[in-house]
């Protein structure tokens, strides 16, 4: 560290090694222009170099017992716990998100690792018993090098969907953090070194679209895993398709929530603005568009939120909501907004003065609510991935639905209501995949896995992300038929004893 400017290398077998390329700066979201690291950049030879540190490391890995590989995952979820508030700070510095929020995902993130710390009693094969000759048996055996493509809008949390299963799975792991946000996993592998995983088990290579294209093209990585957004998404499952790689890719979103007449509307209103404003509205399960039943009843419902959004004010604590990542965002942010407003959209709460507020220069932009006059605005269609609602008032049910199921995504859809039936009837109809009941943020806890809709623009590749679906993806299935002729071998063994 220089002037206070951390340098991010790879970490590659266990040290820290210099990329073969250059250094980009690494902007705090929250004061333009200032670099608070250099993110190392990487090529093709610095990916050779770490799937040769994760290829040696593969087979004494491999070979250790599942248990004693989730023992060194516990020790590890214990320093991710001792180390939470520094991890969430880091969190806070590099991302721009508050204290509580990043604390919240410091404790999300050690779910999963919790959850890897249970796989030698959920990752079993099966067996069966044909006849009383023969049994077929599934084993599950690793993959070998994988490879982790992550965003930077949750720093530690989309790590760790995949890495601490594939390990315990038996696999080696190389990471690609997001260049905007490494420093925080750059610290994850000081504690996973600390936690007492041998060198080259788990590896970052940093770098952009070069070091992703040699990671996918690489002969001995075996399988891809990619969150990101929509347009990324499908170029690495195509590539990876092309390669007959194992793929899981998820992109950007857009969730529709459908608020009823009968809704509960204090708690709807502030669930509906913690999901549409919380980490300055960069998550893909954020609240994008609030489809309105019926009429003048629900201008209270939206009053509300817009009385709760209101008060949030700029900053990094709890309840305080922070910049978005970069100019690029904020710039892309503002544009929607103010194209929503030629299309004659009322700005009913403009977030866009923000930028003015005393120590908000750059990317802060505020809680923003646009009410729509038609649902075929660029607004209400495309990913935004900012802290900006979009309002639209239907008159049917049917309307609301027909408008949820032409967006090209499908990753999550919520339903407000206080009638199970009323719910019933839009969980049969969304197009989406993750889908809440008054909870505007329907995360599934593992063992469900986390993905959107297959063909649409939410998820590409072959399957979901952590939970029962990770433990699928990161092992291969090999079919054991055997058939054991009982009868004749006592007779051999009987004969070999007389013969003695
Ligand atoms: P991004 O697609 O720009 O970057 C994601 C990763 O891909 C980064 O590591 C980046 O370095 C790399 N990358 C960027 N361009 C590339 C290229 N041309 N070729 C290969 N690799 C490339 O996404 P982001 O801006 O970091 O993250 C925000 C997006 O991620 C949003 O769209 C959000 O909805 C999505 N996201 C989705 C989920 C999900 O579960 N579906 C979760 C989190 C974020």
């Amino acid at each position: 560290m220089s002037n206070g400017v951390i340098t991010i290398d790879n970490y590659i077998g266990g040290s820290f090694v210099a990329p073969g390329a250059n250094y980009l700066d690494v902007v705090d979201p929250s004061v333009p222009g200032k670099v608070i690291a250099k993110c190392g950049i990487s090529t093709a030879k610095d990916v050779d170099i770490a799937v040769e540190a994760a290829k040696k490391a593969l087979p004494a890995w491999s070979k250790m017992t599942i248990k004693a590989r989730a023992a060194i995952m516990m020790k590890f979820h214990s320093i991710i716990q001792r180390e939470a508030e520094d991890l969430a700070r880091m969190i806070v510095l590099e991302n721009g998100k508050n204290f509580t929020e990043a604390m919240a995902e410091v404790a999300k993130a050690n779910e999963t690792v919790e959850y890897a710390c249970s796989l030698p009693q959920l990752a079993e094969g099966k067996t069966l018993r044909v006849s009383s000759q023969v049994t077929c048996e599934d084993r599950r055996l690793p993959l070998g090098v994988v490879a982790s493509i992550v965003p930077f809008n949750f720093p530690l949390m989309v790590p760790m969907w995949t890495l601490p299963i594939a390990l315990v799975m038996g696999n080696t792991v190389i990471c690609k953090p997001s260049e905007k946000v490494p420093m925080t996993l750059r610290r994850v592998a000081e504690l996973a070194q600390e936690a007492g995983f041998p060198a080259g088990v788990f590896n970052l290579v940093n770098g952009v679209k070069e070091s992703v294209e040699a990671l996918i093209d690489h002969p001995d990585v075996k399988a891809v895993t990619f969150v990101g957004s929509s347009p990324v998404a499908e170029i690495v499952s195509t590539r990876c398709r092309k390669l007959h790689k194992r793929c899981t890719s998820l992109g950007g979103a857009k969730n529709h929530l459908i608020a009823l007449e009968d809704c509960e509307p204090s708690s709807a209103a502030s669930d509906i603005c913690v999901s549409f404003a919380g980490c300055a509205g960069q998550r893909c399960m954020a609240a994008s568009v609030l489809l309105l039943v019926g009429g003048e009843v629900q201008e209270g419902l939206l009053a509300k939120v817009v009385e709760l959004a209101s008060k949030i004010e700029p900053g990094s604590k709890p309840g305080q909501m922070g910049p978005v990542i970069d100019e690029a965002s904020y710039k892309k942010i503002i544009g929607y907004v103010t194209d929503a407003e030629k299309c004659g959209a009322e700005i009913i709460l403009d977030g866009r003065p923000w930028n003015k507020k005393e120590g908000c220069k750059g990317n802060w932009i505020g809680p923003t609510i646009i009410k729509h006059k038609q649902s075929s605005d660029k607004t209400m269609k495309e990913e935004v991935f900012g802290p900006v609602l979009s309002v639209y008032s239907v008159s049917s049910w049917e309307e609301a639905i027909a408008i949820e199921n032409a967006n090209p995504f499908g990753n999550a859809a919520c339903i407000y209501t206080t009638n199970g039936g009323n719910a019933e009837w839009f969980l049969e109809r969304f197009r989406a995949a993750m889908l809440g009941v008054n909870i505007g943020i329907p995360v599934p806890r593992e063992p469900f896995s986390f993905g959107g809709l297959y063909g649409t623009k939410s998820k590409y590749g072959d399957m979901d992300i952590t939970g029962d679906a990770a433990i699928e993806f990161f092992s291969n299935r090999i079919k054991v038929t055997s058939k054991w002729p009982i009868t004749q071998s006592r007779k051999r063994s009987s004969e070999a004893v007389a013969g003695s």
